[in-house]
């Protein structure tokens, strides 16, 4: 079974891990500092496992095809507006400002925030129920508070949701970035 490995070097990331996603692309990500080639050898030894969750997911049909062009081109225009607006109401209701949003056609991660207070979020965001594009807006206000995920970043995350950090994360895990 052939499938393509796309490799994202993550300064956040702690370890090497893989994903699939549901266009049948193998996510390797690999932590800022980590040799790309032990990292590769790293995937390849999991090739059996790959291989056998790529047979299941074309078995239960949850294998998709790729979007046209016109289709992320609609997606995009639809998130420009609403991802906006999701992101002033979070800042205004975090009273964390930021500088620049981007959105791009990311697949390996919701959003991100730079040391600059630029945030970035993924246009596939914009399909998400309401109440999660709004915690993953206030998950990366809250970077420019934390650049980590330390206890202090999820102290202030969870207290903007209103205590509710790790049922919205158990929400989220339910969909499948792209
Ligand atoms: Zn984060």
């Amino acid at each position: 079974m052939k499938y393509t490995i796309k490799l994202q070097i993550d300064g956040r990331a702690k370890r090497v891990s893989l994903r699939i996603t549901p266009y049948g692309e193998v996510l390797l990500r690999v932590p800022k500092g980590v040799d790309v080639r032990r990292a590769l050898a790293w995937c390849q030894s999991n090739n059996e496992h790959i291989e056998q969750t790529l047979r299941d997911m074309a078995e239960q049909g949850v294998l998709r095809a790729e979007r046209t062009k016109e289709e992320i081109e609609a997606l995009r225009k639809v998130a420009k507006v609403k991802l906006r607006k999701a992101l002033d109401e979070a800042s205004a209701k975090s009273g964390i400002g930021y500088n620049r949003l981007s959105i791009r056609a990311t697949r390996s991660r919701w959003g991100s925030c730079s040391s600059e207070g630029n945030i970035s979020l993924s246009l596939y965001l914009a399909e998400l129920p309401d109440e999660l594009i709004e915690f993953i807006c206030l998950h990366e206000l809250c970077h420019r508070l934390h650049p980590n995920h330390s206890p202090e970043f999820h102290t202030k995350l969870n207290q903007l949701v209103d205590g509710r950090e790790k049922e919205l994360l158990k929400m989220l895990k339910k969909h499948r970035i792209g």
